[in-house]
């Protein structure tokens, strides 16, 4: 499988404007391990143990990140009764529940490694996956995602409907991956550090960086059924990657010049309104017909008054565009607290 760069192509939400960045320059770790948690008591401790087991004989310095998305259970008070052990684990906490995305770029905004590998804190990711994940990078990749080959989940409200969207955003993004939404993944830091994310598109990230040129790699990794706590989502999400896809394919190819798709709408729309009037008046004076007698005049009105919206619409798109392109990026998230983190946003907060 080979990853074509389109060096044409923009990056679709990756900023102009670098990214709030509250990791430390320089002396960092090697590699930082990002985990989105809500409501995951019964695991956090479980994942950290697990991850001792594995992080230590990689050989590299580490930092685990932990972002409390605005948990209602224990499970701030468990990450802080790590983080108050070992300075290596970093936690920041939410004021409210902002979405797995909005956790994800939290951590990666805090994390200072020179690698950054989010995961799930449910124990469905496998921590033992992180060296292969790590291995493969050193081939020269930029980016390798994980495939649930074998995955543990409910067939029909999350496989069946997974494998349909996992097709449907290969063919449209030109990005071939067979599974976008596995949350084991690992980033070099240049690649994730400014890609802005909203909705659900953390699972599009390899395809922005492959819109940037970088190398995406793929494999499988393991997959495990969840013991403790319940999935945050069901066949509803499905729905809002495609939306999501729509809007990524959207960027991707018009976020500067939104006026050339809605132009071209507007242009076609004129064409028809057109033909709807030149084909009621060769009616009327070729072969004696009423306007009553036809639908022509309503449609060519309708599709007059549609040329009119596209056009329209596209220059308020192009003055968003701007807007988007200009102004000063705004953070998705609120942080609360923040654990062993330096500099700007330490302590209690809002
Ligand atoms: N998660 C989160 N905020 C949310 C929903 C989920 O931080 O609003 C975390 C959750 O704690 C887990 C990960 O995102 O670590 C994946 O969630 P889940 O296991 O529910 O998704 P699934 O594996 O079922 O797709
Ligand atoms: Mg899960």
């Amino acid at each position: 499988m080979t990853y074509q760069v389109a060096s044409q192509t923009p990056p679709a939400v990756a900023s102009t404007a670098p990214a709030q960045d509250f990791s430390p320059a320089g002396d960092g770790p090697q590699l930082s391990i990002v985990i989105p948690v809500f409501n995951e008591e019964d695991n956090v401790d479980r994942l950290y143990a697990r991850l001792l087991d594995t992080l230590p004989a990689l050989g590299r310095s580490f930092e685990i990140l932990f972002i409390d998305d605005g948990s209602s259970d224990g499970s701030y008070a468990r990450l802080a009764g790590i983080a108050a052990a070992d300075r290596r684990v970093k936690v920041v906490r939410f004021v409210r529940n902002f979405g797995q995305t909005a956790a994800l770029v939290a951590g990666i905004d805090h994390a200072a490694g020179q690698v950054i590998v989010p995961m799930d804190a449910d124990l469905q990711n496998d921590p033992g996956d992180i060296g292969l994940l790590l291995a493969k990078l050193d081939e020269g990749y930029d980016v390798v995602s994980g495939w649930r080959k074998d995955r543990k989940d409910e067939l029909v409200t999350r496989l069946i409907p997974s494998w349909m969207a996992n097709k449907l955003i290969s063919v449209i993004s030109g990005v071939r991956l067979h599974d976008y939404g596995c949350s084991l993944k690992a980033y070099r830091r240049a690649v994730i550090k400014d890609v802005r994310l909203y909705g659900e598109m953390h699972r599009f990230v390899p395809i922005y960086a492959t819109w940037m040129g970088a190398r995406v790699a793929e494999i499988a990794v393991n997959h495990q059924e969840r013991r403790f706590g319940r999935s945050k989502y069901g066949i509803s999400r499905t729905f809002k990657v495609v939306l999501d896809l729509v809007t990524v394919k959207f960027l991707s190819e018009y976020a500067t010049k939104p006026i050339y798709l809605f132009g071209q709408a507007g242009f076609w729309s004129f064409a028809a309104a057109f033909l709807s009037f030149a084909w009621m008046v060769v009616l009327k004076y070729g072969y004696h017909t009423t306007f009553i007698e036809t639908p022509l005049p309503v449609l060519s009105a309708m599709f007059f008054m549609l040329g009119v919206q596209f056009i329209l619409m596209g220059l308020l798109a192009e003055i968003q565009m701007r807007t988007y392109h200009e102004s000063q990026g705004k953070r998705i998230y609120m942080v609360r607290t923040t654990i062993n983190i330096e500099g700007g946003s330490g302590g209690e907060h809002r």
